[in-house]
């Protein structure tokens, strides 16, 4: 399995990660349309097979509802944030966004087997209760857990402590090894290595 990873700017960072051989992709935090991912990857003449929701905070959902057609996957602890504008947040920053698409949970550890690619989910509870990383290969993704410079913040409605987020990243994220590559929910990728070297938080 060889995977390229496009990397699309909406509300948050939105990933299309595909299987170089076959064209099977998934689509990580969907904010940009279904067409505008299509158009920009024709060249590699791409199937999008599933969605994987990071945690479900409006900002990682906004454009879910033209995915509808495949599966979309979100921890069990976060299913019933999508779905309420209060529970998502989108109500306080005035958008009143509810996804209407229909959510598939998985377990913390579990292992996904889409587009032809293995994808091991944990659960990195903290800034949400249900918010989890998804490994692909060397790359994860790690929605508002771990950023290049800092880490997610735990004082919304749904978090938890911030000690949790910590101790959930040491134990998930810190044990990889350093050339891992981090995709975050926002601003720029990094590696693990240089994490360790730049972010004060950790
Ligand atoms: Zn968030």
């Amino acid at each position: 399995m060889v995977i390229c990873i496009k990397t699309f700017q909406g509300a948050c960072n939105t990933y299309c990660v595909h299987d170089i051989g076959t064209g099977r992709a998934v689509v990580i935090d969907p904010t940009v349309s279904y067409q505008t991912i299509h158009t920009a990857m024709r060249d590699f003449n791409i199937s999008i097979e599933a969605v994987l929701l990071t945690h479900g905070h409006h900002d990682h959902i906004g454009a879910v509802d033209e995915y509808k057609h495949v599966p979309c996957y979100i921890h069990q602890a976060d299913l019933y944030m999508p779905t309420d504008t209060r529970n998502n947040l989108s109500r306080y920053f005035g958008v009143a966004f509810k996804a209407e698409a229909t959510l598939t949970s998985f377990a913390c550890g579990q292992t996904l087997h889409l587009a032809n690619m293995e994808i091991h989910c944990a659960h990195i509870g903290g800034h949400t209760t249900g918010s989890s990383i998804f490994r692909i290969g060397t790359a994860v993704f790690t929605g508002d857990t771990l950023f290049s410079d800092c880490v997610g913040r735990t004082d919304f409605p749904h978090s938890t402590t911030h000690e949790e987020l910590i101790n959930n990243i040491d134990k998930n994220i810190l044990t990889l090894p350093d050339k891992t590559h981090i995709f975050p929910g926002h601003g720029e990728q990094s590696t693990l290595w240089r994490i360790k070297q730049e972010n004060p938080y950790i």
